[in-house]
């Protein structure tokens, strides 16, 4: 047969709606425009990468290649690999939430687990609630499974339970998703009397919890608030994400989901559509590592650190912001949430900080319900407390001169 190539070829079949109403993350668009290496970057949420236990990881790499090469170099179970999942249980259960290897499966990132649970959890027009504003990816991720995305009011300690008891009684939402400890973008935490009464509201209305928590290792000060899938009533309705991106590596991208038998099932056979399963030996690099070192000596290095940049952000911001904004003073994780005077639009103003090698995240696209467009999010732990003070210098000159306000 002769294909001859005609001058007016066909147009290709359109790809799916999901794909075309989807935009990509405006924070990673960000990231692109300010790759510029003279831009001090408090945009991205990277974790510092001198801080990464490199030797540490290196040998822990070397010794599986060493001594299990064909094991780490052969396909593996779709749950992950039995010595982490009994290291990662053993972490959970140590901190106040009993856990089996078998009550949870290893995934590719915690942000492989919220696409999981939307194939295994969400029907076209089902209603997720989520926190306001909320983690972007968590948002798209609910949004290629064509979730309805509804807000719960919050303030500055996070998700209004009484609000939350409303909407579920009046919007039936299949799930609640939350980042109660040292959210991203905002860096506030849920206090314990609110995630009671959060696990109360699951129990008592029918409502699955995620609770997703990446950042819960990395405290600075104050005390440990326990998981709300701790609660008495949770129990088989909460699922817990977490993840090794900030307390290991994100490039080994190692996360886990902890969830009720029927449901983590369903998310096994999601995972085995998605990737067969978690690279092995990733897997079995951090196991060793959890074997041969003590990661928590580390993560409280990493953390003693991130707090010094966090109060260099803090005693930079009153001359770096215009007068009557206002932020707050996260108790850990990597973000810091700050709002300028009203009538400042921080996404109009990016261009000006830019200009001048800084840049943010506006707050703007965090919200799942009406924008705040004088927010923004700040990350306070990728650079050294020299470089966020000229950091903030630079935000400073670019925010003096900005364009005045409208009324
Ligand atoms: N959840 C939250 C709240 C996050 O901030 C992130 C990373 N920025 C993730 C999940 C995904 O992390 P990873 O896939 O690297 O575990």
């Amino acid at each position: 047969m002769t294909v001859t190539v005609s001058a007016t070829a066909a147009p290709t079949p359109p790809l799916a709606a999901r794909a075309a109403a989807i935009g990509g993350s405006p924070v990673r668009d960000i990231l692109a425009v300010t790759a510029r290496p003279e831009v001090i970057n408090f945009a991205g949420g990277l974790p510092a990468p001198e801080l990464f236990d490199s030797a540490g990881i290196a040998d822990a790499y070397a010794a599986v290649l060493r001594d299990q090469a064909q094991r780490a170099l052969q396909y593996s179970t779709t749950e992950g690999e039995p010595v982490l999942r009994t290291a990662i249980a053993g972490r959970i259960t140590a901190r106040g939430l009993a856990t089996g290897p078998d009550g949870l499966i290893v995934t590719t990132g915690s942000q492989q687990a919220l696409s999981l649970l939307a194939t295994a959890l969400i029907e076209p027009g089902d209603t997720v609630l989520v926190e306001d504003p909320c983690y972007l990816a968590a948002l798209q991720a609910f949004a290629f499974a064509g979730a309805r995305v509804v807000p719960v009011p919050c303030d500055a300690d996070g998700l209004d339970p009484a609000a939350l008891d409303e909407l579920v009684a009046r919007e039936r939402p299949k799930l609640l998703y939350t980042v109660a400890t040292f959210q991203n973008p905002t860096g506030r935490t849920l206090p314990a009397d609110r995630r009671a009464a959060v696990a109360e509201v699951a129990a008592q209305r029918g409502l699955w919890i995620v609770e997703d928590d990446p950042y819960g290792e990395l405290r600075f000060e104050g005390s440990r608030v326990p998981w709300i899938a701790a609660h008495p009533g949770a129990a088989d309705r909460a699922v817990l994400l977490g993840s090794f991106s900030k307390i290991m590596a994100p490039g080994m991208r190692l996360g886990w989901l902890r969830a009720p038998a029927a449901l983590l099932r369903a998310c096994a056979v999601a995972k085995q559509a998605a990737d067969l399963h978690t690279p092995t030996v990733n897997q079995l690099a951090a196991a060793r590592y959890l074997a041969d070192r003590d990661l928590d000596a580390h993560v409280t290095r990493v953390a003693a650190a991130y707090r010094e940049r966090r109060d260099a952000m803090l005693e930079g911001l009153p001359a770096a912001l215009p007068e009557g904004s206002t932020w707050n003073r996260p108790e850990g994780g990597m973000f810091l949430w700050a709002r300028l005077p009203d009538g400042c639009d921080t996404t109009a103003l990016l261009p000006a900080a830019v200009a001048h090698d800084v840049a943010y995240v506006p707050g703007a696209p965090f919200y799942a319900g009406t924008p705040d467009p004088a927010t923004v999010r700040l990350c306070f732990v990728t650079q050294t407390p020299e470089e966020i003070a000229e950091g903030l210098r630079r935000l400073g000159t670019a925010l003096v001169n900005r364009p005045q306000a409208k009324h």
